[in-house]
């Protein structure tokens, strides 16, 4: 009659201790945090301006070379872009598009390129608009169409790239490409680019030094950096 309450408790405790395996948690891995690939900061030698350009066809700017320009431009931003006059020769309604050189253009191959930013923080703006219009390497504007005239949206981290030619100097004014630029949301401010050791930048009362483009010579290319730095 003893038997019975001992042989329960024995299979009780026997019970107990084959189901007290640990429960097993599956720990996820880490998430590895996908960090911005930095861009690297090179300073652009001015180059003097020669005669010795050769002429390239760039097709688009996501070929190796425009690839390789936007990868050397530098998100740095020391002061606010001058405003400047918007001059006679605006059209509106310019056509989106960053290669404004056309088949059988005169004068020398340029490339401009660049970021826009803000100068609180100096963060790249994404989706900027950027209207350019300029002269052609004879001094000319089309005011009758859209040559050498285009506007375009900085990409998603904020940079620009325009395919042109060297603009000419027209009676009063040195070498120059006018542009707006428009934050989303934003006030648009007017402003234009001049180029370093140009002789009429001296003698054109419109011009400021603060808006002299970096110019290089790449792969028998003209490259001018500039970067945009605007107020929000
Ligand atoms: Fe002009």
């Amino acid at each position: 009659m003893q038997k019975f309450p001992f042989l329960l408790l024995s299979f009780l405790l026997v019970s107990c201790t084959l189901g007290a395996e640990p429960l097993e948690f599956s720990t996820p891995a880490p998430q590895s945090a996908a960090s911005p690939t930095p861009v690297p900061v090179t300073a652009a030698p001015t180059t003097a301006r020669g005669s010795n350009s050769t002429p390239t066809t760039i097709s688009s700017a996501s070929d190796p070379f425009s690839a390789n320009v936007l990868q050397l431009l530098s998100p740095g931003c020391s002061t606010l872009t001058p405003q400047q006059t918007e001059g006679p020769y605006y059209t509106a309604g310019s056509p989106e598009r960053n290669v404004l050189y056309e088949d059988g253009m005169t004068g020398e191959k340029l490339i401009v390129a660049g970021y826009v930013l803000d100068l609180n923080g100096c963060q790249p703006i994404p989706g900027a608009w950027l209207d350019f219009w300029q002269a052609d390497a004879s001094g000319v504007y089309d005011n009758s169409g859209y040559t050498l005239r285009g506007h375009q949206l900085t990409d998603s981290q904020g940079r620009y790239f325009l395919e042109t030619v060297i603009p000419g100097e027209y009676p009063g004014r040195t070498e120059h490409i006018h542009v707006k630029v428009r934050p989303p949301n934003g006030e648009t401010i007017t402003s234009q680019l001049y180029f370093p050791n140009v002789s009429a930048n001296n003698s054109d009362d419109i011009f400021d030094p603060a808006l002299i483009v970096t110019l290089e010579s790449r792969e028998g290319l003209y490259v001018a950096y500039y970067n945009f730095v605007l107020a929000r």
